[in-house]
C-alpha cells in the first residue's frame, strides 16, 4: 500500500445549531424534531432524496402498535406517535401509505400492517423538511468529523461544489453505517452478522394471483388487507415456498429471495428483497462493489423465477431497484447503555426512556412479554466518551437478537425524534454537553412533541 500526505486545505464554513448526518429513516425525523424545537438545522444526505431504507429495503413499517392480537385480551396500543405518526398520516392522505391495517394471518409476528409507496414517501418527507426550515443538503457526503479532543464541533462534507465545513453545537449520526461517529473517534465493532440486500419493485405482476397460487399450493403464510388503488384489497402477502416444487424452493434459497411483498397498487409488487451474506463488512468498499454486482445478478434471476411460477406474470419487469445496497447493520457504535434481548423480552423500562416499543423481528420466537413494550433509554443513543454527539438507528445495540428489534423502521424514527429534540435543547439551552442536559426537560419536550410513554411498565430498571 502506498500513502500520500494531503496538504492542509482552507474550506468554507457554515454555522448551525444541529447537523444531522444522513437523511434516512431516522435522520429525517431527527432533523424535523431539531428544527421544530427551535434549532437552526441542516441534514446532510449522500443521495439525491431523503427516506433511506424505509424507501429502499423493507416491506412493512414495523410497528406503531404493540403485538395486541397475539395476546387475547391485551389492549391495542399505538405506542409510537409524535412526528413518525404525523409523517404516516400525511402519507396516508395522499395515497403514500396504507394507514394501519390488522394483519389477518401471522398477526403473532406483527398485528399491524402498514405499507408505503416509496416514491411518495421520498417526496412528502422532503416537503416536511423544507416546511420546517431544515437546510437539506442532498448529494452531499459526510467525509470527516471536526473535533476538539472528545468534543464534536462540526462535520466535513464533500459535494460537487467541493469541500465544506458545517460547524455545529450538536451532531446526530444517522448514517446507518456510523460513518461520522467512526471519524469522530467513537469506539465501535463491525460484526458483519446480517445479509445485505437490494430490494426491487416489480411491475406487471398481480398480488391476487400470487395469493391464489400460494393458497392453491397450501403455502399461504401471511396476508393483510388495506387500501390498494383506493379499495380494501390485499396489500401484503407471503408464502411458505418450502411447500412448493422442491426445484423452485431450491432456486429461491440460492437467490436469497424473500417471498413476502407489499403493494399499494394493482399489478405492482412494491418490494421483493434479494439478500446476500457478504464475506466482509459492508464498510469494505471493494467487497461492497462485488456485492452490488452479485445482487443485480440475483435480481435478474429472481424475476425469471417469479415469472415462471406466478400465473399471469409473463410480462413482469423490474420497475425500480435501490440505487445502492441496503444494509441491516455495519458499524455498531459503543453507547453508554447497550440494551439486551432479555431486557427487550421482559418489557424493561428505564428512568431515562425516550420511547416505548413493542415489535421484535424474530416474533413469534421472541415477543415482548404480554404484548407490552420496552423502553430505549437516552443513554442507548449517547456514544461513550464523545461529547455533543448522538447516534441513532441501526448503529445502536450490539446483541444480534436485540438489534432485531431496535433497528426496525419505526424504532429508528422514534429514536430520531428523541435525538433531534435533545440536540435542539442542548444547542438552544446553553448546556455544555448531553450529559448535563436535565432528563426532565427532554421528557417534557418529547411529550409536547406527541411522544407516548408507557404508564404501567412491566419492570423498571433504575441504574
Ligand atoms: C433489506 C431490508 C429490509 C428491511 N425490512 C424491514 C421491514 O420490512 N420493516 C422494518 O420495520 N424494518 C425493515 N428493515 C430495517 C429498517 O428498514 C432499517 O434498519 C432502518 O430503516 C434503518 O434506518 P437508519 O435511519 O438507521 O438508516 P437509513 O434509513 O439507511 O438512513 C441512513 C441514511 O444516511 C445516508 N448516508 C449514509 N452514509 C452517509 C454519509 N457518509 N454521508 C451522507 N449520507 C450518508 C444514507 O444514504 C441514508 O439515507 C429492513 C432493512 C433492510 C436492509
Amino acid at each position: 500500500m502506498e500513502y500520500i500526505v494531503r496538504p492542509e486545505q482552507k474550506v468554507s464554513a457554515r454555522n448551525y445549531d444541529v447537523v444531522v448526518c444522513g437523511a434516512g429513516t431516522g435522520g429525517v425525523i431527527a432533523a424535523l424534531a431539531a428544527a421544530r424545537n427551535g434549532a437552526k438545522t441542516a441534514v446532510v444526505e449522500s443521495k439525491g432524496y431523503v427516506g433511506g431504507i424505509a424507501t429502499e429495503g423493507g416491506c412493512g413499517l414495523h410497528s406503531f402498535y404493540n403485538l395486541w392480537k397475539a395476546f387475547p385480551g391485551v389492549e391495542k396500543k399505538k405506542v409510537i406517535r409524535g412526528i413518525p405518526e404525523e409523517l404516516i398520516n400525511r402519507l396516508t392522505k395522499v395515497g403514500g401509505a396504507s394507514g394501519h391495517n390488522e394483519t389477518v394471518l401471522r398477526y403473532e409476528y406483527d398485528s399491524d400492517t402498514l405499507c408505503v409507496d416509496v416514491e411518495i414517501y421520498k417526496y412528502v418527507a422532503l416537503c416536511m423538511l423544507r416546511e420546517a426550515g431544515v437546510d437539506v443538503l442532498l448529494n452531499t457526503m459526510v467525509t470527516d468529523a471536526l473535533t476538539e479532543g472528545d468534543r464534536v464541533v462540526g462535520v466535513i462534507t464533500e459535494s460537487h461544489q467541493g469541500c465544506e465545513a458545517l460547524l455545529a453545537k450538536a451532531v446526530i449520526d444517522a448514517t446507518g453505517y456510523g460513518d461520522f461517529s467512526a471519524r469522530a473517534g467513537a469506539d465501535f465493532t463491525d460484526p458483519n452478522d446480517y445479509a445485505v440486500a437490494n430490494s426491487m419493485g416489480i411491475g406487471g405482476i398481480d398480488i391476487d394471483k400470487y395469493y391464489q397460487f400460494l393458497k392453491d399450493n397450501g403455502a399461504l403464510k401471511e396476508y393483510a388487507f388495506g387500501p390498494r388503488d383506493g379499495d380494501g384489497k390485499l396489500i401484503r402477502v407471503d408464502g411458505d415456498w418450502g411447500k412448493l416444487d422442491p426445484e423452485v424452493h431450491k432456486k429461491q434459497l440460492e437467490l436469497g429471495m424473500h417471498t413476502v411483498t407489499t403493494t399499494l397498487h394493482d399489478n405492482y409488487f412494491m418490494f421483493i428483497k434479494l439478500n446476500y451474506m457478504m464475506p466482509k463488512s459492508p464498510t469494505d468498499r471493494d467487497a461492497l462493489a462485488d456485492a452490488e454486482y452479485e445482487l443485480r445478478r440475483r435480481q435478474q434471476e429472481a424475476l425469471k423465477l417469479l415469472k415462471s411460477v406466478i400465473p399471469g406474470s409473463e410480462n413482469a419487469f423490474i420497475a425500480r431497484t435501490s440505487p445502492a445496497i441496503t444494509i441491516r447493520r455495519a458499524r455498531c457504535i459503543a453507547c453508554e447503555y447497550d440494551l439486551t434481548n432479555e431486557e427487550i423480552l421482559n418489557g424493561t423500562h428505564f428512568e431515562d426512556d425516550v420511547l416505548a416499543y413493542g415489535f421484535h423481528d424474530y416474533a413469534p420466537r421472541f415477543q415482548v412479554k404480554n404484548g407490552s413494550t420496552y423502553g430505549i433509554p437516552f443513554r442507548a443513543i449517547l456514544p461513550k466518551k464523545l461529547e455533543n454527539l448522538l447516534c441513532i438507528g441501526m448503529m445502536i445495540t450490539s446483541e444480534h437478537n436485540a438489534h432485531m428489534s431496535t433497528r426496525n423502521t419505526v424504532s429508528c424514527m422514534a429514536q430520531g425524534q428523541a435525538a433531534g429534540t435533545a440536540a435542539a435543547l442542548l444547542a438552544t439551552g446553553g448546556y455544555d454537553n448531553f450529559r448535563d442536559l436535565p432528563f426532565a426537560d427532554l421528557k417534557s419536550a418529547l411529550l409536547r412533541g406527541g411522544v407516548w410513554f408507557e404508564d404501567e411498565p412491566l419492570c423498571v430498571k433504575t441504574n
